[in-house]
């Protein structure tokens, strides 16, 4: 087992060192990137509210205008739709098929490790009308991928987002589709960069930048891995997507972007199923179930970032007026990073190292200004349930 050196999170996501929360929501100031205006109000919540004035006919004329310019006639696809069976990107390219006439691919890229419910779900949506493409990439060379960035970046799902954002480019290259349309800008609508808050479209630049975190798959060669090995998490060139002006827009800039809408939707037109169970960590079962380690990423985000997965869920449920803020605080006391035991053997299975070595991965990226240890205990410096007491 190798010595798991203590990470500076506070200089690598360039973090506040004083922890605040929202005034509207859950979040805190550590989110990366988020910001705060002078009332305590976080870009998301204040997003939320320019949305709620939007003037959301007019965008769905962009819409249509977009979709006019892009639809071919000739039987050949025309729109990329990143889609994994879950809610949102069934959504998306649902609409897009029945209500704005284009001709959808739907590209996934295999979850790491498949859960049954998302398999059903993937299954359904196809069924449900769509011509589909899975990215699979050698199993073997994913588990290392995971295992390193989970060691090293602090995230274990760093080789699923490589497929994720650039598998839909490459598959746009291969079957000459000039137009990719993506979900919801996570950036804008759940706290961060708010640069492209206005305009519909992703740049090349930005996803290398935020999504990557820094690490790309060519990165990933000191692993001594291989470019055949990295292969199929590459990306094209961006001198290529750009030459064929392929274009990546946001749904969420043309819809106004609701979370537990989607899933209604979803389960309406694409026999969409939730889990019967809660998910750990959160209260809520429509979101994120596809992967039976997914539970690890939010995991993380709580030990490096205090903000555990109910914090996100009930922050955007509170922006949608779902849920008050005062039971939002309520269930992120309950759940938030509640321990994913469920698929903790799974997870060490996967990447094949021991509880010795998860605990001392996870704890070295424990920073001093979110944690403190206590008669051998960790416990939060400060939660936004703390300011009840
Ligand atoms: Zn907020």
């Amino acid at each position: 087992m190798n010595f798991i050196k203590k990470k500076n999170t506070l200089q690598k996501y360039n973090l506040p060192k004083k922890i605040i929360f929202c005034k509207n929501c859950t979040i805190s100031n550590q989110r990366p990137r988020i910001t705060f205006d002078n009332n305590g109000i976080c870009s998301a919540c204040n997003f939320s509210a320019f949305k709620k004035k939007l003037d959301w006919k007019k965008r769905n004329d962009e819409l249509q205008r977009l979709c006019n310019k892009f639809r071919k006639n000739n039987g050949e696809y025309d729109v990329i739709v990143p889609c994994s069976g879950g809610k949102d990107g069934s959504y998306v390219a649902h609409q897009l098929k029945n209500f704005y006439g284009m001709h959808p691919l739907a590209v996934t890229w295999s979850p790491l490790v498949k859960s049954e419910i998302g398999k059903k779900n993937l299954e359904n949506f196809i069924k449900s009308g769509f011509s589909h493409i899975l990215g699979q990439p050698d199993p073997e060379i994913t588990k290392k991928l995971t295992y390193f960035s989970f060691r090293d970046i602090g995230e274990p799902f760093q080789p699923f987002v490589y497929g994720q954002s650039n598998f839909p480019l490459s598959i746009a290259l291969a079957y000459n589709v000039k137009l990719i349309m993506y979900g919801e800008n996570g950036e804008v609508e759940y706290g961060g960069d708010m640069k492209n808050a206005y305009i519909p479209t992703r740049t090349m630049s930005d996803y290398s930048k935020h999504y990557f975190s820094n690490l790309s798959p060519n990165d990933m060669k000191k692993y001594n891995l291989n470019d055949r090995d990295l292969f199929p998490f590459y990306g094209p060139e961006l001198k290529r997507v750009e030459e064929e002006n392929i274009e990546m827009h946001f749904y969420s800039y043309y819809k106004y972007w609701d979370p537990q809408e989607n899933f209604y939707y979803a389960k309406k037109n694409c026999n969409f199923f939730v889990n019967e169970e809660r998910n750990e960590g959160t209260y809520s079962k429509y979101a994120s179930i596809d992967d039976e380690i997914d539970g690890f990423h939010y995991y993380m985000s709580f030990i490096k970032f205090g903000i555990g997965r109910a914090t996100s869920d009930s922050a955007h449920e509170i922006r949608d007026g779902k849920i008050t803020r005062e039971e939002g605080i309520n269930l992120v006391k309950k759940y938030d990073g509640e321990f994913p035991k469920k698929f903790f053997k799974v997870f060490l299975d996967y990447i094949d190292i021991k509880e010795d070595e998860f605990y001392e991965i996870v704890d070295s990226w424990r920073s001093d200004h979110i944690w403190k240890k206590k008669n051998n205990k960790w416990s939060l410096r400060k939660a936004i349930w703390m300011d009840l007491n």
